[in-house]
């Protein structure tokens, strides 16, 4: 059996699963506050996950970890990250094996919730696609020729860093106009607040500032309300754009898109579709199929216990 966590800023997520990829437990838990907290959490994770099956911790034969933020996947160290920032060098995985005895394996969360949409949704379907993850930023993950690809250090596919404007809003990365800055569910938001004053009659307007989110926006879009659909056709314009330089770039049999935003498919393809078919290459754009994830929660958990099972199996 393999285990595996995704640590978000708010909640850790975390599975346990046979070598198959069948989950036999999925645990939600809040993130304490500080890094020592974290481990200690996990590794009480672990005994709840292990007991919740009637199974002994021995049984658990490796976990993986997947963590936002740039990572150094050999040393096991998390170098920094958004949603934890009390982690900086920090050594996760040695200090969680010490505290388990089960050998720890770190990735960035973007590529665990490839490896957990591979093991959940592609299986053995294609072997060249990408994955954009759209949530508060766009986080990428990618299949080459059948193997998860991880970069040097497992901070590779930072997509939503790729400059789309030269001289577009600065970004905390420090580059201007990324991805991100234009298509993530963050993005989607501050488009639809900047745009609210000529858009006196939206049904958005009467809304607090805090209640227009992502969701309610592409609620509101369902529903026909103009601003709210001119939101999702700046952020779909803009994921096409991306999209594009993608495509030219990996030559995918498939793009799939997760995260929280992923859920307003429906309205986001038709456009995102259409910019790609405009712009990518010819001969590259023909044959690639977008997919939309399903069961988004517990994907990177997932996905975190895939890594923690080939990377034990390699001898
Ligand atoms: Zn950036």
């Amino acid at each position: 059996m393999f285990a595996g966590f995704d640590i978000g800023g708010t909640n850790i997520k975390s599975v346990i699963t046979d070598e198959s990829g069948k989950i036999l437990k999925y645990m939600d838990t809040a993130t304490p506050a500080t890094a020592k907290g974290i481990d200690k959490t996990l590794a009480d994770i672990i005994l709840d996950l292990a007991s919740s099956i009637s199974a002994s911790k021995e049984q658990i034969l490796a976990i993986g970890i997947g963590a936002a933020g740039s990572i150094d996947r050999n040393k096991g160290i998390v170098i920094t990250s958004p949603n934890v920032p009390s982690w900086s060098n920090y050594p996760i995985c040695r200090n969680v094996e010490k505290l388990t005895g089960i050998k720890v394996f770190l990735e960035n969360d973007a590529t665990a919730a490839c490896a957990g949409v591979w093991w959940h949704t592609i299986k053995d379907k294609y072997s060249n696609w990408i994955m954009l993850t759209l949530g508060t930023g766009i986080g990428g993950g990618a299949v080459i020729d059948g193997r998860l690809f991880t970069g040097q250090s497992g901070s590779s596919m930072e997509v939503g860093h790729v400059s789309l404007n030269p001289d577009g809003p600065l970004c905390p990365c420090g580059n201007r106009g990324c991805f991100e800055l234009y298509s993530s569910a963050t993005a989607l938001v501050k488009y639809v607040k900047l745009k609210m004053k000529s858009f006196p009659s939206s049904t958005l307007k009467p809304l607090d500032v805090k209640e227009i989110t992502a969701k309610k926006i592409y609620e509101e879009a369902l529903c026909g309300d103009t601003l709210a659909l001119e939101g999702m056709n700046y952020v779909s314009t803009y994921l096409g754009i991306g999209i594009a330089n993608l495509i030219n770039i990996f030559n995918p049999e498939a793009v799939i898109i997760g995260g929280g935003l992923s859920q307003a498919s429906k309205l986001l393809f038709p456009k995102m579709k259409e910019i790609v078919k405009e712009r990518a290459m010819k001969g590259l754009k023909e044959n690639v199929k977008f997919i939309a994830v399903k069961e988004q929660s517990m994907i990177a958990a997932l996905g975190a216990a895939k890594i923690a099972r080939d990377r034990y199996n390699i001898p």
